[in-house]
This record gives C-alpha cells, sequence and structure tokens, in this order.
C-alpha cells in the first residue's frame, strides 16, 4: 500500500516530502531542518520500541518520534530498475503541465498564465516496456527562488530524486528560457532540451535550427507540440537515450553566475532561431487596444458583461429543459413509487426530499457553470488574465496588496478553494494573507447561480441584458469591497509596504475551443456537480426528516426557522435563509433548494419550468426586494464554504486566520445588509 507520512516508512524506504501538516511551531522547526518539500528523506533503522526512528535528509540523520513524523506527509518513491524518475522543469507558461498530462494522462491545470502550478505534481508514463515516473515543477525563470511555488522546484532540484530533467521552451521565447537550461546543465546530468509549441512556429514565421542548438547548448534537443501531442515519442526516445548514456549525477551545489549564461543563451538563440518578429507585431496590436489606458478597462468590463450576458442568457435553455425532464421524471418515479405499494412517508421523502433538491440543484446551478466555466478558460488560455492584472494593479498597490492578488481573485470566480491555494505564487507573506482572508469575497461559481437567480426574479423581471449588466455591478461592488477590506487589513493587523509586481504579459494564444469545453465540463464542472449533489441528497433528506417531525403543533424546521427569525430580522432576512446558508455551508448551491424545501415543508411536489414558479412561492412567504437585496448582499459576503475554510487552515496552518477569514465576510455581509435596513427606513421604504 502506498505510504503517505513519514511515519509509515520503513527501514531501507525512501520518498519525497510533499507537505509538513503540523502546528506553525515545529512546522517552523522541521523546515528549518530541511523538511521541505521535494527534499528526498530515507527511513535507517526504528527504535526498539517502534515509536521513533532515524531519518537521513540533507546528508545528515536526525531522529524523529513517530507521532511527528506522521504531520510529514511523503510521496513514497516506489523505484524499480526500470523506472526512471524525469522531472519536467522550466519557466512557468511553457507547456510544463500540457506535456505532463500528455505524458501522464492526467489533468493538471493549465492556462495562458503565470503560476498555476503551484505544488508538484507526479504521474507515470509508460513506454513499450518502460515506464518512468514524471514529476512537474512549479515553473521558475532561474535558480534563485523567491516565491513559494519557486521555492518548491528549486528544493526538488537540489535534493530530490532524478534521473533526468527535461527542461521544457517555448519556441516564442527560447532566449529567456535557455537560462535555467544552463543553469541546470551546470549542475546536473542528463539534461534535454524540449523546445515546445512547434505547431506555432510556421504562423509565426520562426525558424529553428536545431543540430545548431544541440551543438551550441552541449544538450540533447526534441522539437515537440504538447498541445497537439507532437514529438512525444522522439522526446521520451531521446530522454531514455540520455539516461542509458549518462549515469545521473549532480555535479556542483553551487550555483553558477546568471550573467555570463544570460549573454550565452543570447549568443545561442541568435545564431539558431531565425523570425521576421510579425507574430511579435501582430501582439504588441492587440496590447495597444487591451493594455490601452483609455480603452483597456471598458473592454475588459464590456468583455466580462458579455460572459455574463451569455451565461445567463444561454442558461435559460437548458434550464428549462431540464426542468420539464425532471418534472416528467419525478411524475413517472411517482407511478413507480406507487406501483411499489411504497409506504406515503417514504415515497413523500423520495420524491419531496431527495429528488426534488437534486433535481433543483442540476437544473438551475448546472447550466449556467456549465457555461461560465469554458467561457472564463477561453479567456485564460487566450492569454488575458495577466492583463486583467495589469490593469487592475493601481487599485491593489492603493490597497497595500499585491497586483497578483488579481489573478488569485479571478481564479475564485471558479472556484474560492482553488482561489486560496494559487495565493501560493504571492511572493510576500503579507500579502499572501491579505489574498487569503479576501478571497471568498469574490463570488464562486457555486454561488453565481444564485444571484443570477434572485437579480432575474425581482430586480429585472427577466431579461437576460439587464440582469447581465445588474450582476456585472454586484461584481464590481464585491471587488470594490475586497480592495477596502485589503486595505483595512494592510493599515492594521497585516501592515506594511506594498512588494513589487512583476508578471509576465505572455503571447496571446488561439484557444482550442472544443477541447477547453470537454475539459471544462469534465474537470471542473462535472466536478463542482458531483460535490452540490452528494450535498444536496443528505441535506434534502435531513431537511425532510425536519420538516416530518412534530414538536408540540410545528415541524422542527418551522421551530428552527423560527428561533431563528429574531437573529435574521435586523438583516432583512428571515430565519428560513439563514438556515438555508448555514446548512449549505458544505455547497453553495444548495442554498436555494433548501429555503424552497423548507418553504414547501410540508408542501407537494412543484414543477418549476422558469423563475415565476420560484418567484412566487418566495412572494407567498414574505419575500419583495428589499429581502432579496439583503439575500443578494449576504449570498456575495458570508462565511466560505467548508472546502474553502479547510483549505484556508491548510494554507496559512492556523485556526486564528482560518477564524478571521470566516469573521471578514460574514461580519461584512451582516454589516451591509444592516446599513441597507436602517436606508430603507430613513427612505420610509421599509
Ligand atoms: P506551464 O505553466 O509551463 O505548466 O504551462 P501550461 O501547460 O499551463 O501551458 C501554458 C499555455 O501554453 C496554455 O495556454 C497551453 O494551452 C499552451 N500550450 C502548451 N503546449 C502548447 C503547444 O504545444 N502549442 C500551443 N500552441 N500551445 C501550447
Amino acid at each position: 500500500m502506498e505510504k503517505e507520512t513519514l511515519a509509515q516508512l520503513q527501514p531501507g524506504e525512501s520518498a519525497i516530502i510533499q507537505t509538513i501538516k503540523s502546528e506553525q511551531q515545529n512546522q517552523k522547526r522541521l523546515q528549518d531542518l530541511g523538511f521541505t518539500a521535494g527534499a528526498e528523506i530515507q527511513c535507517l533503522y526504528q527504535n526498539l520500541s517502534g515509536s521513533s526512528s532515524a531519518y537521513l535528509i540533507h546528508g545528515t540523520v536526525l531522529a524523529l518520534r513517530h507521532t511527528d513524523a506522521a504531520s510529514v506527509i511523503i510521496q513514497q518513491q516506489n523505484r524499480t530498475t526500470s523506472e526512471k524518475t524525469i522531472v519536467l522543469a522550466g519557466n512557468p507558461n511553457v507547456g510544463k503541465s500540457t506535456l505532463f498530462n500528455v505524458l501522464t494522462g492526467l489533468h493538471q491545470h493549465t492556462g495562458n498564465w503565470s503560476g498555476k502550478t503551484i505544488e508538484l505534481a507526479s504521474g507515470i508514463c509508460t513506454m513499450g516496456e518502460n515506464s518512468f515516473h514524471i514529476v512537474d515543477l512549479p515553473g521558475c525563470y532561474s535558480l534563485s527562488p523567491v516565491s513559494r511555488d519557486e521555492q518548491i522546484s528549486y528544493q526538488y532540484l537540489m535534493h530530490g530524486i532524478v534521473d533526468a530533467i527535461v527542461v521544457v521552451c517555448d519556441i516564442t521565447c527560447l532566449e529567456r528560457n535557455l537560462l535555467l537550461a544552463l543553469q541546470l546543465k551546470a549542475l546536473f546530468t542528463p539534461v534535454v532540451l524540449a523546445v515546445n509549441c512547434m505547431d506555432e512556429a510556421p504562423r509565426k514565421k520562426i525558424r529553428i535550427d536545431f543540430e545548431k542548438l544541440e551543438q551550441l547548448t552541449g544538450l540533447p534537443v526534441a522539437g515537440i507540440s504538447a498541445g497537439k501531442q507532437q514529438g512525444i515519442d522522439d522526446l521520451l526516445q531521446t530522454v531514455q537515450t540520455s539516461i542509458q548514456n549518462q549515469e545521473p549525477l549532480r555535479l556542483t551545489d553551487s550555483l553558477p553566475d546568471t550573467a555570463p549564461l544570460l549573454a550565452e543563451a543570447h549568443a545561442i538563440t541568435a545564431q539558431c532561431v531565425h523570425c521576421d518578429g510579425s507574430h511579435f507585431q501582430q501582439d504588441r496590436a492587440l496590447d495597444r487596444l487591451l493594455l490601452g489606458k483609455w480603452s483597456g478597462i471598458p473592454i475588459m468590463l464590456a468583455l466580462l458583461a458579455f460572459v455574463f450576458w451569455l451565461t445567463i442568457h444561454g442558461a435559460n435553455y437548458p434550464s428549462q429543459w431540464l426542468s420539464g425532464f425532471f418534472a416528467q421524471g419525478g411524475i413517472l418515479l411517482d407511478s413507480l413509487l406507487s406501483a411499489l405499494h411504497t409506504p406515503d412517508w417514504l415515497q413523500s421523502c423520495i420524491l419531496n426530499g431527495v429528488y426534488q433538491t437534486l433535481t433543483w440543484v442540476i437544473a438551475v446551478m448546472l447550466p449556467p457553470m456549465a457555461i461560465f466555466f469554458p467561457l472564463f478558460t477561453i479567456l485564460e488560455e487566450c492569454g488575458y488574465l495577466p492583463r486583467v492584472a495589469f490593469h487592475l494593479d493601481g487599485c491593489f498597490q492603493k490597497a497595500g496588496a499585491c497586483g497578483k492578488q488579481c489573478l488569485t481573485t479571478c481564479m475564485a470566480f471558479g472556484c474560492n478553494a482553488a482561489g486560496v491555494t494559487g495565493c501560493r505564487i504571492i511572493e510576500s507573506p503579507r500579502e499572501r494573507l491579505i489574498a487569503i482572508l479576501t478571497n471568498s469575497f469574490t463570488p464562486c461559481n457555486g454561488r453565481l447561480p444564485m444571484l443570477i437567480a434572485i437579480l432575474t426574479m425581482f430586480f429585472v423581471s427577466g431579461s437576460s441584458f439587464a440582469a447581465s449588466l445588474l450582476l456585472l455591478i454586484l461584481i464590481v461592488f464585491s471587488f470594490s469591497v475586497t480592495l477596502a477590506v485589503s486595505r483595512l487589513l494592510s493599515r492594521t493587523i497585516l501592515s506594511g509596504m506594498p512588494s513589487s509586481f512583476i508578471l509576465e504579459l505572455p503571447a496571446y494564444r488561439r484557444p482550442q475551443v472544443g477541447k477547453i469545453i470537454l475539459h471544462s465540463l469534465r474537470d471542473r464542472t462535472l466536478f463542482v456537480l458531483l460535490r452540490a449533489i452528494a450535498v444536496a441528497a443528505p441535506a434534502g433528506l435531513l431537511i425532510w426528516l425536519l420538516a416530518h417531525i412534530d414538536t408540540g403543533g410545528q415541524s422542527m424546521i418551522q421551530a428552527l426557522a423560527q428561533s431563528l427569525n429574531p437573529a435574521a430580522r435586523p438583516f432583512g432576512m428571515d430565519g428560513v435563509i439563514l438556515l438555508a446558508f448555514i446548512l449549505g455551508w458544505p455547497a453553495n448551491e444548495i442554498v436555494i433548494p433548501l429555503m424552497l424545501m423548507m418553504y414547501l415543508s410540508n408542501g407537494s411536489m412543484i414543477e418549476i419550468e422558469n423563475y415565476t414558479a420560484l418567484h412566487q412561492i418566495l412572494t407567498a412567504n414574505g419575500w419583495n426586494w428589499h429581502t432579496a437585496a439583503s439575500v443578494l448582499l449576504f449570498s456575495l459576503f458570508h462565511w466560505p464554504c467548508s472546502t474553502t475554510c479547510i483549505t484556508i487552515r491548510k494554507e496559512t496552518g492556523s485556526l486564528g486566520w482560518t477564524l478571521l477569514a470566516i469573521l471578514l465576510p460574514t461580519a461584512t455581509g451582516l454589516g451591509l445588509c444592516f446599513l441597507l435596513q436602517q436606508i430603507l427606513r430613513i427612505a420610509g421604504l421599509a
């Protein structure tokens, strides 16, 4: 069985450290002793009582009690003579993860911006009778690490298990990519150069002399196109030959000076790569428009509004179709259960409890998700996200935060938990914490459908165009609140000067739309949907049970909701709404279905083919536009979902910061709802 923690390692076995999960002080001590991600560790002996073991790490032997060793998460090296470890290294955004996915069949996140890969990933690649252990490292520009992700690569390259290093380069920026290759060549052997994106060469009129490149770099070279899966066998063959010809060897521990290597890289590219620069001019022409002082921000807002419009408008059709389909399914299920003489209570539990909540999540939540994710991925693949970060850096600087926070905020649109992990690309620990604490101020994909539903029902009477404009305003508002809270944090508990903002603006790439749709449906939408379903079914069951347990004339759910009424009223909501948000902690997608179930707690199966039926139920239960506005605000700003909370705890290693990450949005949401109520009262509207 694969061993997961250091405590499970037996004498003679080796592993690679992945991370340390212990309280901060212990973690720090272990890190000081060299227990960092990527470091190779070997278990030497175990003491008689079996309580501790001695380990070899970075050439020193350390004894560690198993209770402490259990906090060190490892990846075991099941090395057989035929399984060699090939490490993919390279600058960010050159196609390492794309190559890794092709080699291993796994699904690492790829996208046209720097900083997506923040952890080591590993998998197995088979070629004929041989199999290779492939390790994908986070991108680094050189061997002088600055951020946490670069640190991981550095540690692995210096101390991890390596049989060959493949330095992945992008043909469109070979000169800069060569620095790392030349550094690694001085440190290690064998190193192979993989020149990626060869499919772009003809279109960008780039010619490359591979023979000369091999001769001048002294490295074996393979031209590949990871995106099109071309040249992969040749690359593996080159690597295998290199491994056969050269024993893996670390040549030195001291880093070579970068300045002469940069000159060498320049001289090599000048002799090997020929291009007329036309692709560069096309990119600059686009940049003049997209990065322009006056055109950039309006285009950015228009693009976002267009994405929202497509999401809202496009989601209407599949939503209606799915609702109709599930309504028919409900009738069939009802007849089937009756034919099977299912007791009434069980029939009601299955239909009104589980089926209704599940189908609601699928019919109302799935279509916007399935449309928004691919659209967002297309923007990501084009190389547009770093351009957004460029525009917004000024705002983040004024808020005392890092411009890269814009990228993690964008990631939060997809999933807050992914956004929190993504904060590793931020070098300064202070700014990283600010980004983590404010990440859930951005509505994730699970909350977008709820915002869309409420906007459409209460504020725009069904117009997709008006709903997308209002959604855009809400997003701009949530962004402003993110900045305001970041500023507050940077002026108080996380005070300090904003650090530098250095971010690569990559070449524009034509997205492979078909692939994107397939990948985002398979890797993202389906994942989020399955999680929502896994939560929705038991939650539906729980609500049904609570609705049918009688506590002195009223159901338990009514009693619970009533007891929450006094707490919810000052904020313009009722007990049911608050309870739905509380029970929806595992997944925001289920908040609206839960509200519905509670309002219809003893009701029958309803057919919801559009928002009108939902609107009727809500208004019959006392909702008006004031309630809707409060729910909008509260769904924008409340506690992060359980997965995000766990991720924050893992990333900060502190319960205190996690609590603050929960308190900050909740206090903001309640504060804004309360303020809204006061304004409405003063205006005589409430
Ligand atoms: P990493 O940061 O080095 O892991 O890079 P990724 O694997 O995420 O790729 C960066 C960008 O390059 C993504 O937009 C990929 O779709 C794109 N890409 C990767 N390989 C190729 C290729 O062979 N051809 C083209 N045209 N694009 C590629």
